[in-house]
């Protein structure tokens, strides 16, 4: 394969910018990722169509087509945690280390937990989790009445885990962007009530991404609680092992089922269980008052006597989510998001410079422009003005690349009636021709 450099241009409020989407890193770094490790297939597109780029072992770079992707996300997630009554919050990575020995975790946590020390040799670490500075925090704005509960603060930040293993991309890396919500309530039921919301509003984010997941009963592992669910994308190269009742409803970890039962049978109707490997996306606990007891965070209830929180923490992969998309959705060849999230929505190919229906390119400089200024396109809109390319090349690398609309100016652009070319790439179906207006209203 050859390094290509590819600049496209894309429109900002009129003016052009140029773009570097696919980086002529691309291929070196492969072979550099290669040598120490398995890729899988998620990383190798994002490598190879320059999305990511690898910095260290876990520690990646996010190009500018993976940033756009992330960034979609996000938005996707703020919508579902503010429907909850999720507020955004933005928490510090370094955490003093007073805070998790208080909780014992800064031992539990073993050689995950990235520690280190300041000028004043004051012990830190980076944090991989926030359940202990989250609770200091609402502990430390004096105590709160029933009336202002549940509290429901999120975040969406980089955590850091020293992970044994880094690999597979994004996937599992030594420093990741983790969505985290961390719920207080004034009762047990009240906290229930919140950690199911948190499970539909993850059940109708995924279900807007239009991703299969499974739900399944998880460990508390060292989070600790009285319940715990995953949130997992079925994938071969998942690393979990996921069992599900074929009768009843049962689903769960295979840690879960080790932990205790040792008879691959259902521990609820006594049926077969099915075994899947799954990759683990979300994951949501009950705590209950483990941290809220060892903070002091704690409320007044109606009759004026404190109370300590019961509470709830809530972890989505974001950055994992962005892999395992590509990695359940993509073909070995051709990288596939869900739509929702493609860094962009429509490639408009112009015809080859030099060639015959080479004044039609003009027509595909308007046409960008106008759909660029569609406000549900939001710009998502990119001109693949490399004249020198064949429309053919250009039409499989925007395939390739995942963009889900290609519209193509070619010979039919001249006709009396001009038509455009439209390829709905993600649908194995033939181009659609259509009249300017048809497309404006398609
Ligand atoms: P795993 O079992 O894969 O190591 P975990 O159970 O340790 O994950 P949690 O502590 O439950 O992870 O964190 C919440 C979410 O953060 C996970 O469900 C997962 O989606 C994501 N996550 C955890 N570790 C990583 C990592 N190293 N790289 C990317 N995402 C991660
Ligand atoms: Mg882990
Ligand atoms: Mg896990
Ligand atoms: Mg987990």
């Amino acid at each position: 394969t050859s390094n290509v450099m590819t600049r496209w241009r894309h429109s900002v409020a009129g003016c052009h910018t140029s773009t570097v989407f696919q980086t002529n890193q691309a291929i070196p770094c492969v072979d550099q990722v290669k040598s120490s490790e398995h890729l899988c297939k998620s990383q190798k597109l994002m490598l190879e169509l320059g999305l990511i780029a690898p910095s260290s072992p876990g520690c990646l770079h996010l190009l500018p087509g993976a940033v756009r992707a992330l960034e979609k996300l996000c938005r996707l997630i703020d919508h579902e945690m503010r429907a909850i009554g999720g507020r955004k919050i933005d928490m510090p990575s370094l955490a003093v280390a007073q805070l998790w020995r208080a909780s014992g975790r800064w031992e539990a946590m073993g050689q995950e937990l990235f520690r280190f020390k300041d000028r004043h040799d004051t012990d830190y670490c980076l944090a991989p989790t926030h359940e202990e500075v989250v609770t200091s925090l609402v502990a430390s704005q004096g105590t709160m009445t029933y009336k202002s509960l549940p509290l429901r603060l999120y975040q969406i930040t980089k955590k850091f885990r020293d992970e044994m293993k880094p690999r597979f991309g994004l996937l599992r890396g030594k420093e990741f962007y983790m969505k985290d919500m961390y719920s207080f309530d004034a009762s047990e039921e009240s906290a229930k009530e919140t950690y199911e919301a948190v499970c539909e509003a993850y059940a109708n984010l995924f279900q807007k991404l239009k991703l299969t997941y499974v739900k399944v009963l998880g460990t508390t592992g060292n989070i600790g609680g009285s319940v715990s669910h995953e949130f997992h994308l079925p994938a071969s190269i998942g690393e979990d092992a996921l069992y599900l009742c074929q009768k009843c409803s049962y689903q769960a970890n295979a840690e879960v089922l080790d932990a205790g039962v040792v008879n691959p049978a259902c521990p609820s109707c006594g049926d077969s269980l099915r075994s899947t490997p799954g990759i683990e996306v979300g994951h949501t606990f009950l705590l209950g008052t483990k941290y809220s007891s060892t903070f002091g965070a704690s409320y007044l209830n109606r009759h004026g006597k404190p109370n300590l929180l019961q509470m709830g923490c809530f972890g989505l992969g974001v950055s994992r989510i962005l892999a395992a998309a590509v990695e359940v959705l993509s073909t070995n060849s051709e990288l596939r998001w869900p739509t929702s999230i493609a860094p962009y929505q429509v490639c408009v190919i112009p015809p080859k410079a030099g060639s015959k229906e080479a004044h039609a390119s003009l027509m595909a400089q308007h046409l960008y422009q106008q759909l660029s200024s569609l406000p549900h396109l939001n710009g998502d809109v990119l001109l693949d003005d490399r004249g020198h390319l064949t429309i053919g090349r250009r039409l499989q690398e925007a395939t390739r690349l995942g963009f889900p609309h290609v519209v193509i100016c070619g010979k039919k652009s001249l006709e009396a009636i001009p038509l455009i070319e439209v390829h709905r790439t993600y649908y194995d179906e033939p181009p659609k021709f259509m009249t300017h207006r048809e497309l404006f209203d398609y």
